[in-house]
């Protein structure tokens, strides 16, 4: 098999893999949005803050290709990620290079699981690092000037996916148990707690009555 073909099944692969979060570029480069599976009780902390957040926004690695991958050498490649601090995509980069390759045989998906175990149980912004070397493929981490914005960003990035994953599925209300999609149930922000339009209509037209609306339930 020739290096191009080898690079056209490898693509092909790829884009069956990640499917919409595979996007080529041109016919020798493309991105792969990488999501981390976090575990259960993931936390991100800054300062003395900490959140135990379900979803992280995806990191991007760019993959371009030359004649001599991969008989001889891997091919070259960016990582972009807003929430790495800029000396930890340098690292990661270098983590990356020093990959075992192959000669002959494709890396990328290999290279993906290693920057997917980058991230399991936590993340921290750091307030304080060592200085950074610019590696040009370590695009977009951030300095300390703006870390405690990407704290609140990835907080407001998480509610927006959990409620998003809340509309999309079947859920039962916490008064008559009816089974009804998400997005038909009305959701207290401040608690969670979430009742069909039914119940809750109900109970705020009782309440009313009573004079005293939102002293119990919500
Ligand atoms: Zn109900
Ligand atoms: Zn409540």
């Amino acid at each position: 098999m020739t290096n191009i073909e080898k690079q056209a099944d490898e693509i092909l692969a790829l884009q069956s893999i990640f499917e919409q979060k595979f996007r080529l570029m041109n016919e020798d480069q493309y991105e792969i949005l990488i999501e981390f599976d976090l575990s259960t009780s993931f936390t991100i902390k800054f300062d003395e803050k900490i959140s135990t957040i379900q979803y992280l926004p995806p990191l991007s690695l760019i993959i371009n290709y030359h004649d001599e991958y991969p008989s001889d050498d891997p091919p070259s490649f960016i990582l972009s990620c807003f929430y790495f601090a800029k000396i930890d995509l340098e690292k990661l980069c270098q983590k990356i290079e020093n990959f075992s390759f192959i000669p002959g045989e494709v890396c990328v998906y290999d290279w993906i699981e290693l920057i997917k175990q980058e991230i399991t149980n936590e993340l921290i912004i750091r307030t304080s690092f060592e200085e950074q070397q610019n590696d040009p493929r370590a695009l977009n981490g951030y300095t300390t000037e703006n870390a405690k914005k990407i704290f609140q960003y990835l907080i407001d990035y998480n509610e927006k996916r959990q409620e998003e994953v809340f509309r999309n599925q079947l859920q039962s209300c916490s008064i008559c148990t009816d089974i009804i999609p998400g997005i038909d149930c009305i959701r207290l922000h401040r608690c969670g707690h979430f009742y069909c339009c039914n119940c809750l209509n109900h109970y705020i037209r009782m309440t009313l009555e009573n004079g005293k609306f939102g002293e119990n339930l919500l």
